[in-house]
């Protein structure tokens, strides 16, 4: 089984997502799956979307996908809106056609499940922050492991058979030390936010990824350092809010 990476929440960051392919290139990874939100609130949603596309490989649908296609029914905030709107008139119809398609859940290899928010009422979009949020998704998830994205805080919700529990101990370490080791054990499921590549909000600001290497049934979440300055720059230059530049320097 290859290595696979596991990346979400691009929101159309193209320097960040360079930095993140340059690192599982350099990671051997021989795989990639994508947890959606590839769209919204950074300078380069085309661009992003044909980067996406030309990795051939497997997508779910992010609610800011989902927006940007049906955007007279949104219930996004005025900035998130403005975004939106502005990321739709960059984009040409054979995109908006293939966020249209992309489907909400998805089974990688018999091996893992992939959803950008949870698996109870995917289309829902709640958000999991904690233990207590993840309960529900574990009753829906058959298979020991599914990644999600969504709240762009990379976090590791596990089932033992009685109840769901968070292990913040991993999200200390990435911190400290830009990678943290998650080995997966025999009869516990896990849930596990991969973080988010283009705008990450647990207050760091480098990119967030995992790899998941079945092989060694480990999953390793990374944090990579990108051209934040850059890409602050992107956003002002096309004259997106100022807000979505600052954010991307705090990691909030
Ligand atoms: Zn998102």
């Amino acid at each position: 089984m290859p290595r696979i990476a596991v990346i979400s929440d691009i929101h159309a960051n193209l320097h960040a997502l360079y930095a993140v392919m340059a690192d599982f290139q350099g990671e051997q990874c021989d795989a990639v799956v994508c947890l959606g939100d590839v769209v919204g609130y950074n300078a380069y949603p085309q661009e992003c979307v044909n980067e996406i596309r030309a990795l051939g490989c497997p997508v779910v649908k992010g609610n800011h996908d989902e927006e940007v296609v049906n955007l007279e029914h949104t219930r996004m905030n005025p900035i998130a809106r403005q975004a939106m709107e502005w990321t739709r008139s960059c984009l040409d119809e054979e995109s908006l056609n293939w966020l249209r398609r992309l489907p909400l859940q998805r089974i990688e290899r018999s091996k893992f499940t992939m959803v950008h928010s949870c698996l109870d009422q995917p289309q829902a979009w709640n958000y999991i922050l904690n233990a207590n949020d993840a309960t529900g998704n574990f009753q829906r998830q058959f298979l020991p492991l599914c990644f999600h994205g969504h709240t762009h805080q990379p976090r590791v919700f596990v089932w033992d058979g009685h109840r769901a529990s968070e292990l913040q101990e991993y999200w200390q370490q990435l911190v400290m030390e830009g990678e943290t080791l998650v080995p997966l054990q025999p009869g516990v499921k896990y849930f596990i936010n991969v973080g988010s590549v283009g705008q990450p909000r647990d207050g760091d600001s480098r990119a967030c990824y995992a790899i998941y290497d079945s092989d060694a049934a480990t999953v390793r979440l990374r944090r990579v350092a990108y051209d934040v300055a850059g890409a602050q720059q992107a956003v002002l230059a096309v004259g997106l809010p100022e807000y979505l530049a600052e954010r991307l320097g705090t990691g909030h």
